[in-house]
């Protein structure tokens, strides 16, 4: 069975399919959330609050979309993705 192409998580850097990890998308307008469908920068995600507080307190989250600071909102959307 092929689970599809792998992705990075930025917060724990272990590699999973692509379905499993959320995706914070980076508009060719500067907005970033997990909203951004359209091609170009992304980052993943584990569904989990432990990776998602990880990447953002590493910066990891906010060097992967070359972000100078991410919005307030995003940590929220993502912590009610996460569990
Ligand atoms: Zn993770």
């Amino acid at each position: 069975m092929d689970a599809g192409p792998l992705r990075t998580c930025v917060g724990c850097r272990s590699k999973r399919p692509q379905n499993e990890l959320i995706r914070v998308g980076r508009s060719s307008g500067g907005v970033v959330s997990t909203r951004v469908r359209a091609p170009g920068r992304g980052a993943y995600l584990c569904r989990d609050a432990a990776c998602v507080e990880a990447a953002i307190a590493t910066g990891r989250l906010r060097k992967a979309l070359r972000c100078d600071r991410l919005p307030d909102e995003l940590r929220q959307e993502l912590m009610r993705k996460g569990t």
